[in-house]
């Protein structure tokens, strides 16, 4: 079955090298029963290693059946040590976290094809007798019991050989003499079992004892009879070519509960490295919801003034209506407005604008707002007609009056619950009656709308702001159809009005969704603030997760060795990694988008903000954190998928 053919292994350790097997050569055949001994450091342990793929030699060739096995790659080694090997170790290497059924049960999932079921695991148990402990953790059972549960499992997927090293060295005698006898009732029934062991009274239930010292066999001797080998159900080539999909679903569950229970067995690590994700993706969902609330109650305003509304203003449109520096800026009259006005029936209204701030005090109140001088038109175009008082009059616009239509802001700062109908307000120390309140516009991006003040234009420019020119008009089109139109015409009337022959840039036209743009625009700057604050706090929450994730593969490279002794390949090791550090940044991302939607829905309780959580953000969140975990867990799982599994089985 075996042939092991000039086998040298020699270890370096800076300067000193040693070697721990020279030259070794040796044949096994099916059923036999080996005791490897010797003294301390002769090669046993290293000898035990090469035959059980676990190891590869420097030198010579190793044939198992008629395969070369130091030629094959780490994965076929893999599917070996899956299939044809079962170990049982001096440390027994349970999982402590896993019950014993779950141990045993713990090789058949890197098993793809051949892979067991969950009840030939409790078939296993029964086997070694502990089928009334299948639900106890490994630090429940008794060393002799944590052994046959290690027998158990090293059964499951019913190996060829069986691989002990050393197997009762931790045991007391009455445990070590029930695990030799499992042992030996299996050699009986065909199994071939290689055992090292330094004890003599253990070697006697060998049928072939081999002596090694300094890395060589020293002597060889056959001692019992050698049991009828059982048949070879499958053969090397089918193992080799056994098909292990890079990942089956029993491995990715197995992963994903094993990760549910390695975090929540660490709740307080795993929950404060989840924190930085959970910040981060708390202060997406609380960003993204504030940012779709204000669109939409935008959108929702802006629907109110209808579609139709084009915005004269003067200045350059470059600078969004703000006029800079040497800048010519077009300063509209009343021509102008009577002008547009003459374009009727393509447009249906025109009103001109001025504004300006100005002091406003009532008693003993005081409060600082805009002024809008606006015409009589403005009420129905810009839906400022109250519901408290009234609008103003076309006498009272032509007349210079000083009335004034208040917004809420002002409202409640100057009178608080009092009526302010008929009151008289001093804006700028001139009086002014309060004739209305006009009804609440909400807040356009960070401009409350409802702190002015409305006086007639004129009134505005001759008596408050001192200003003979409007500041802009306000013109509504007669079909939503021809906007582009209208905003040509007006275009050219203006440019022969104010003979602006060249293309000059001192005025613009806008019409309401340019306006929303702009808003949007104010918006887009805050939120890109807010989502370089939540990358921050994702980037340094991964980091945590990278640290936590590297303490982890530390702590559990025991484990790691062990899972690759019974056979997980490479990109075994790293899915479960990789799955754990996910798993852990999606807790915390779920854990985020609650608090984040909490924070949203306090902001829109307590400070009245619209927000409003949509499933995108949700989803985009997640990913978020999903690809956090996958991006910062790499690099540890990598560390681990490459552990050696001897030197991590020998990790303290
Ligand atoms: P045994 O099992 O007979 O005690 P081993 O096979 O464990 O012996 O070791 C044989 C020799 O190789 C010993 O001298 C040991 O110190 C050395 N050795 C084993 N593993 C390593 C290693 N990973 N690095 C360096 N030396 C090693």
């Amino acid at each position: 079955m075996i042939r092991l053919e000039n086998i040298s292994k020699t270890y370096r350790t800076g300067e000193v090298e040693v070697v721990a097997l020279n030259d070794v050569s040796l044949s096994v055949e099916p059923g036999e029963f080996i005791a490897i001994m010797g003294p301390s450091g002769s090669g046993k342990s290293t000898l035990l290693h090469i035959l059980g793929f676990l190891d590869r030699p420097d030198s010579g060739d190793y044939i198992i059946y008629d395969r070369n096995a130091s030629r094959l790659a780490d994965s076929e080694l893999a599917n070996l040590r899956n299939q044809l090997a079962g170990f049982v170790f001096q440390q027994f290497h349970l999982l402590r976290r896993m019950s014993a059924l779950n141990n045993v049960y713990l090789p058949s999932i890197y098993g793809g094809d051949f892979g067991a079921v969950h009840k030939d695991a409790m078939q296993r148990l029964r086997a070694v007798g502990l089928e009334s402990r299948a639900s106890h953790r490994p630090n429940e059972l008794s060393g002799g019991e944590q052994q046959r549960v290690a027998i158990a499992r090293a059964l499951i997927n019913d190996p060829m050989i069986l691989f002990a090293d050393e197997p009762t060295g931790n045991l007391d005698s009455k445990s070590g003499h029930d695990i030799m006898a499992i042992l030996k009732s299996l050699n009986e029934q065909g199994k071939t079992i290689i055992m090292v062991t330094h004890e003599p009274e253990i070697a006697l239930h060998a049928t072939r004892v081999i002596t090694m010292r300094d890395g060589r066999i020293v002597s060889d001797e056959r001692k019992g009879k050698t049991a009828p080998a059982e048949k070879v159900r499958r053969t090397i080539k089918d193992i080799l070519l056994a098909k292990r999909s890079a990942l089956n679903k029993k491995e990715l569950i197995g992963y994903f509960r094993q990760a549910m229970g390695t975090i929540l067995a660490n709740r307080v690590r795993s929950f404060l490295s989840m924190l930085g994700i959970l910040v981060g993706v708390a202060a997406v969902i609380a960003m993204l919801a504030l940012g779709s609330g204000a669109k939409a109650s935008i959108a929702e305003r802006l629907e109110t003034l209808g579609s139709n509304l084009l915005s004269v203003r003067g200045g350059s449109s470059r600078h969004r209506g703000v006029a800079r520096g040497a800048d010519a800026v077009t300063r509209f009259t009343f021509h102008d407005v009577a002008a547009i006005k003459s374009l009727s029936p393509l447009i249906r209204n025109v009103t001109g604008t001025v504004s300006g701030s100005a002091q406003a005090v009532y008693q003993n109140e005081n409060w600082n707002t805009r002024v809008q001088g606006v015409g009589y038109d403005y009420g129905e175009l810009r839906a400022t007609v109250p519901e408290v008082g009234r609008w103003f009059t076309e006498n009272e616009i032509t007349k210079r009056a000083k009335v004034t239509v208040i917004g809420t802001t002002v409202l409640d700062k100057l009178f608080g619950d009092a009526n302010p109908i008929g009151k008289t307000i001093k804006l700028n120390r001139i009086n002014f009656k309060v004739i209305g309140i006009a009804p609440v516009k909400g807040s356009m991006g960070p401009r409350d709308q409802d702190d002015t003040v409305y006086i007639p234009v004129t009134t505005a420019m001759y008596r408050l702001l001192g200003k003979d020119y409007l500041d802009g008009m306000y013109v509504e089109v007669s079909d939503p159809e021809s906007m582009g139109l209208a905003q040509r015409r007006i275009k050219e009337l203006i440019k022969k009005q104010h003979r602006l022959y060249k293309d000059e840039d001192t005025f613009h036209i806008r019409d309401m969704s340019e306006i929303q743009e702009i808003l949007s625009g104010t918006m887009k700057t805050m939120s890109t603030l807010l989502g370089i604050i939540a990358a921050i706090s994702l980037l340094v929450g991964g980091i945590g997760i990278m640290n936590i994730m590297l303490v982890s593969v530390t702590e559990r490279t025991r484990e790691i060795g062990l899972r690759k002794a019974i056979g997980a390949r490479k990109i075994d090791i790293l899915a479960q990694f990789l799955i754990e550090s996910m798993v852990m940044t999606l807790a915390g991302g779920l854990l985020g988008v609650l608090i984040g939607s909490m924070v949203a829905a306090s902001l829109s309780f307590f400070a009245g903000w619209a927000v409003r959580v949509t499933v995108f953000s949700i989803i985009l969140a997640t990913t978020f954190s999903i690809v956090v975990g996958l991006f910062f867990g790499m690099w540890p799982a990598k560390k681990a998928s490459q552990l050696d599994p001897v030197e991590a089985l020998r990790y303290e």
